[in-house]
């Protein structure tokens, strides 16, 4: 069997840019006595003026008093499967002064904080140059006891004043605060090339051959609006060989060079240039844009040997996700038929994530929540119990691959083989065993090889799983009885009321059906008042919400209540959070600044955190209140929000922040849904299989 493959590590970097103006979040600031150091809501300011890496610097504005001291506290934002690291020996940052030349006492003593707050010895820098930027490589060892090992336990930098003040104001820019590997920075030779540019409203998107130079630290960008004087205009990640210049005028000309910086920040020579214009866009362009960059997700940003899905980018490099393929699998029939990419590489990626699906490891026929992508294993990312099947993600992928195996119907070899590797691996999937006892009412959600049903999670209803059960009872050669929806899914006994009533801290729908109204919206089923928006997206992004009826409800009218009751809620907005309103709504599961978490449309699960895959993906239920966010999103948020792959997991104008990084399970529900909403291709195509209209003629039956 194949080993593991080394997971990519990354640099441990603790500043590059502040991803929202202003402030940066992840900062602190404090004073005490005559000293003072300038801050905007207790955090530290960023330049976007004065800066070493486009788009801004950190702004350190301070007086140092001997009655007093001030610190400036920059913490790493941990983020999501970035957790592999190359082991460093320096911290390396970069400090300007503007016109003054700064000595040791006007200049800040340097401390590192780890992961338990405390403070390493400190350092000073002992002088600096007005005009023009330097680093600082320090020998991490000077700092006293500092973990190599674990780069993570260093939390962040804490810049604080010297003993010897001078109670004068000095001002200090700093960049690019990072950790370096002790690997000498060997000047690049590689001439970079930009392989195209395409305007859109009111961003340009460049990009540029995979780099595999592995001296290249990050790529670095220049616009020009007259073709002759060139701005630095951002950076980019050596692995993304993309980026989208957010300009925010449309109908205007621009002008791109690109070029490569090694880890000394030492520049290769520039590309040749190439130009694109914005332009105005119709309201379906808009909605193609939106698609074809979330695609891209799934498309360029997949594991290179089994073409699926990575949980999150940047994060894991070879690490896969089950239920994010499935969906990416979605977005990329939708991309060959809107002709994002050929027929040919289309099925040439199909073959490729099928023959890895059939050679990966699977637990009676389903698969790991997450495996390597180069080998195929499990990959326990969340906790060693998690190592076995999770039959929730191998739903979400189930309704990928069956949607697919009605989309290449040709007659040819190729697509003959996608069909049969199709029907084989679902066939395997054994839904029955996952009933846990012979008559088991409910399906469980996982299952561990050595630690069996350890998990211990039943499926019950309502929530983003229903298409765990309607494939259970839909599937060909290991069916579990149609009963079990209304003795599982919707039970009303008393262990599937105990366990929703525990997770909504509520009563409201704790026997399934709801009846209550909410801003004027009955709602028929549901925990709460319907819960994040995911719940109306991952079941029905195959299954065609129009056609599911129970003996309680329909559930497209279900969705589209639920979708118009957590937009109200925005609209009333409880507590007065900035953005929310008819144009900034849909509460739903993303990345927070620092965790994941499912907010949901009730006081106590509501952060001020807004998702554009929540209004987004509610596309077919609420087409206007989705097209109003979509624009929002992206005319007026668009400069810090909007990247290579669309629009950013989450943010919040309350704190000033937003999430850098994109989320499988969110960008392709984006690209699927609109399409349903556009053409319903995803819906017909997985509701004309004879096995899944044979399920629901047995659910009706009930
Ligand atoms: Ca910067």
């Amino acid at each position: 069997m194949l080993l593991k493959a080394q997971e990519y590590e990354h640099s441990y970097s603790i500043f590059t840019n502040s991803s929202m103006p202003e402030d940066h979040f992840f900062s602190h600031t404090s004073y005490t006595g005559g000293s003072t150091i300038e801050s905007n809501n207790g955090k530290i300011p960023v330049s976007e003026t004065f800066f070493h890496t486009p788009d801004n610097a950190l702004e350190l504005r301070y007086r140092s008093h001997a009655d007093g001291k001030w610190d400036a506290t920059v913490y790493r934002s941990g983020k999501r499967g970035m957790d592999h690291f190359e082991k460093p020996a320096f911290l390396s940052l970069w400090v300007f002064s503007l016109s003054e030349t700064m000595t040791e006492n006007d200049l800040p003593l340097i401390r590192l904080m780890s992961e338990d707050s405390s403070l390493s010895s400190g350092l000073s820098i002992v002088t600096l140059n007005a005009n023009e930027w330097q680093r600082m490589l320090i020998p991490l060892d000077l700092f006293g006891n500092i973990d190599r090992d674990h780069p993570e336990n260093t939390i962040g930098i804490v810049f604080s004043q010297q003993v010897n003040a001078d109670a004068e104001l000095h001002t200090l820019y700093v960049d690019d605060i990072e950790f370096m590997a002790e690997k000498p920075a060997h000047s690049i030779i590689l001439k970079p090339e930009i392989k195209d540019a395409k305007g859109y409203a009111m961003h340009v998107d460049i990009n540029w051959p995979q780099i595999t130079d592995p001296n290249v630290h990050l790529v670095k960008i220049y616009r020009s609006c007259d073709g002759s004087i060139y701005q630095p205009a951002g950076i980019q990640q050596p692995f993304i060989n993309r980026f989208a210049d957010f300009t925010g005028e449309t109908g205007k000309n621009y002008s791109y060079l690109i070029t490569f910086l090694n880890s000394s920040y030492e520049e290769s020579e520039f590309s040749e240039p190439v130009s694109a214009s914005t332009r105005v866009m119709s309201n379906d362009e808009l909605l193609t844009m939106v698609q074809e960059t979330s695609f891209r997700y799934y498309w360029e940003g997949s594991e290179a040997t089994s073409g699926m899905a990575r949980e999150n980018i940047p994060g894991r490099h070879n690490m896969v996700a089950t239920g994010a393929s499935g969906f990416g699998i979605m977005a990329l029939i939708v991309g060959t038929e809107r002709g994002f990419i050929s027929r040919e590489e289309s099925v040439e990626r199909f073959l490729k994530i099928l023959r890895f699906l059939e050679g990966a490891q699977k637990f009676h026929g389903a698969f790991p929540h997450f495996m390597d992508g180069p080998s195929g294993k499990v990959e326990p990312f969340f906790g060693l119990r998690d190592n076995g099947a999770d039959l929730v993600e191998t739903s979400f992928l189930m309704e990928g691959i069956l949607a697919a195996r009605q989309y290449f119907s040709r007659d040819d070899e190729q697509e003959r083989l996608i069909r049969q590797k199709i029907t084989g691996i679902w066939e395997g999937v054994e839904y029955d065993w996952f009933r846990r006892y012979r008559d088991g009412d409910y399906l469980f959600w996982h299952w561990s090889p050595d630690q069996g049903w350890i998990i211990d999670h039943r499926l019950i209803g309502w929530n983003e799983t229903m298409v765990v059960y309607l494939l259970a009872i839909a599937s060909p050669t290991h069916p579990v009885p149609a009963s079990m929806y209304y003795t599982g899914w919707a039970s009303q006994g008393h262990i599937a009321q105990t366990y929703r009533s525990r997770w909504g801290q509520s009563t409201d729908g704790d026997m399934y059906t709801n009846g209550n109204t909410y801003y004027g919206i009955t709602l028929d089923v549901g925990v709460n008042n319907g819960g994040p928006l995911f719940f109306t997206h991952y079941s029905y992004l195959a299954y065609d919400p129009h056609f599911i009826t129970d003996r309680y409800t329909n559930y497209f009218v279900n969705n589209q209540n639920i979708a118009k009751i957590n937009y109200r809620y925005c609209l009333n907005n409880p507590k007065g959070f900035k953005g929310y309103g008819e144009d900034g709504w849909g509460l739903t599961a993303s990345d927070g600044p620092f965790d994941y978490s499912a907010d949901e449309p009730v006081i106590r699960q509501d952060h001020g955190k807004l998702t554009p895959t929540g209004a987004i993906s509610s596309f077919p239920y609420t087409p206007e209140e989705s097209m109003k966010a979509l624009k929002n999103y992206y005319f007026n948020y668009g400069h810090f929000l909007w990247g290579e792959y669309g629009f950013r997991d989450a943010f919040s104008l309350t704190a000033n922040w937003c999430s850098e990084i994109y989320m499988g399970l969110n960008q392709a529900p984006m690209t699927v849904m609109i399409e349903n909403y556009r053409t319903g291709l995803i819906w017909k195509l997985f509701m004309q299989d004879p096995e899944i209209q044979e399920g629901l003629r047995k659910l009706e039956a009930e």
